[in-house]
């Protein structure tokens, strides 16, 4: 069960997350407008509710998580986003990510190879809302060739190396935020593809996410 009420109290909860965001260091004004404005309850049931704006990651179906809001925002910061950018997201899990992306200004594609949680994204409140994110069934080791090549690419679990044919997906000059590293933590690294073919990589701060799985978990139908 979930509660899709907006109340005062929500959004007074939504502006002292922002303040403890800005107090950690994110700077991007546009990210903290997404998170004042997108109500992170509705991702959650309503068991998780008086908690829903605490900086903290929560449990979803299928023993899978939403990330903390600092997580999102920091990862949305690097990203950089120009309006209308297309922007791959690995690992749909609730929604929310994809729809601070969206708040921003990108087109969104995001894969969740779970199928469950796919499935639910059908029937959740703000999809039309927001009809500028393409929701797909698959497997993110693959990507989405048919509608690349992509501006940015964002990887949210925890990748055991760089997915060659992310890379491949990627524009010249565009650039993929992807927390890479096996075991419990994760280096937040900025892949940016050269014109040559090539990557820089740039290093940022460790996380902890729920692993990149091969293949898709379910039946398609
Ligand atoms: N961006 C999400 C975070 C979800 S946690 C949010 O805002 O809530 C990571 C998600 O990645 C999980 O739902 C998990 O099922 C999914 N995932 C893991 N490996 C994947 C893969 N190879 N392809 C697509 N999704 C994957």
């Amino acid at each position: 069960m979930r509660n899709y009420e907006d109340s005062y109290r929500h959004k007074g909860l939504r502006k002292q997350l922002v303040d403890q965001l800005r107090q950690k260091g994110i700077t991007d004004e546009r990210v903290l407008e997404a998170i004042n404005t997108i109500p992170r309850h509705f991702f959650l049931d309503s068991a998780f509710e008086k908690v829903a704006y605490e900086d903290k990651a929560f449990p979803i179906a299928e023993g899978q998580t939403i990330s903390q809001p600092y997580t999102v925002a920091y990862q949305s910061q690097l990203l950089e986003i120009k309006l209308h950018e297309k922007v791959l997201e690995i690992g749909t899990g609730s929604g929310y990510q994809a729809i601070v992306l969206s708040e921003i200004g990108a087109k969104v594609f995001t894969i969740e190879r779970q199928k469950n949680l796919f499935d639910e994204h059908r029937q959740f409140i703000l999809r039309k809302k927001y009809p500028n994110i393409k929701y797909f069934y698959g497997d993110g080791y693959e990507g989405l060739p048919t509608f690349s090549p992509f501006d940015k690419i964002i990887v949210t679990a925890a990748a055991p190396y760089i997915p060659p044919k992310l890379v491949e997906q990627l524009k010249t000059g565009g650039k993929m935020v992807i927390p890479v590293g096996e075991g419990g933590i994760q280096r937040m690294l900025r892949i940016t593809r050269e014109k040559d073919g090539s990557t820089s990589e740039e290093s940022f701060d460790t996380f902890s996410f729920v692993p990149m799985v091969e293949g898709r978990n379910g039946h398609a139908n």
